[in-house]
């Protein structure tokens, strides 16, 4: 089973417009290994800016979308919009999970739009530190993963992404040991059932170009969702160029 390596960068509520642009320059100038996929997540207001600055062979997503089609939802944004402008989305990462309450059941349906508009979704799953310690991390991000698969229902697994961030390694400086995040990802796809074995599964949590090739030698880890090392051009190039 070969699944493409993906490398996502996600830039979160930083950069100026400016930034935003001289970030996406900078990739789009570089010379990107033709083996592996790389995206990026600008804060959605810079999407469009971006993408006429951005090489045609880097893929360009939003951090969020709506569950919902069309209406009064105030401040949402729907998949079938940010389709106009990308072809990606981040859903259910731990921080909208964490500061907009959202649920398991919320981000499967999240899932399930993106994929109905068009949009790769990548769906985050993850356990906090107390759970890990209270080793019930495979109950928790089970659970998680149910939920998305059951949203999503008969759609090929080829068609969307998931990404295994635990919460207490993200933007914390302390990485899951490869051997964990290896063990997790392997748990993911075999909770999948039949199309485990092609869905791309990311990890996610203070990757840096020291430690990305080391998870990007486990088997079932097929790429990775950075976060602050994305906002540094030659450190995301470093950590593609590990692929
Ligand atoms: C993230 O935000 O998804 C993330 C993994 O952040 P960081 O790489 O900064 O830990």
């Amino acid at each position: 089973m070969s699944r493409r390596p993906l490398i996502a960068g996600n830039w979160k509520m930083n950069t100026t417009r400016n930034d935003a642009l001289a970030l996406a320059s900078a990739l789009t100038d570089a010379d990107l290994p033709q083996n592996v996929d790389v995206a990026v997540f600008p804060p959605s207001i810079w999407i469009e800016a971006v993408r006429r600055a951005l090489g045609q062979d880097i893929h360009l997503g939003a951090q969020d979308c709506s569950a919902e089609v069309k209406g009064a939802f105030t401040g949402q944004v729907a998949a079938v919009q940010l389709r106009e402008l990308c072809d990606m989305v981040i859903v259910g990462h731990s921080e909208r999970r964490r500061d907009a309450y959202e649920s398991d059941e919320l981000v499967g349906r999240k899932a399930a739009a993106a994929l109905a508009a068009g949009l790769t979704p990548i769906a985050c799953v993850g356990e906090s530190l107390e759970v890990r310690e209270a080793g019930e991390a495979e109950n928790v991000v089970g659970s998680q993963v149910d939920a998305i698969v059951q949203a999503i229902g008969d759609v090929p697994a080829s068609e969307f992404v998931l990404a295994y961030e635990p919460i207490w390694a993200i933007g914390t400086g302390r990485s899951a040991s490869s051997e964990d995040a290896q063990s997790m990802c392997a748990f993911i796809r075999s909770r999948i059932g039949a199309g485990g074995p092609d869905v791309r599964i990311l990890y996610g949590g203070s990757v840096v170009p020291d430690n990305a090739g080391a998870y990007l030698a486990q088997a079932d880890v097929d790429g990775l969702l950075v976060g602050g090392a994305s906002l540094k051009a030659d450190q995301f190039l470093a950590i593609v160029a590990a692929c």
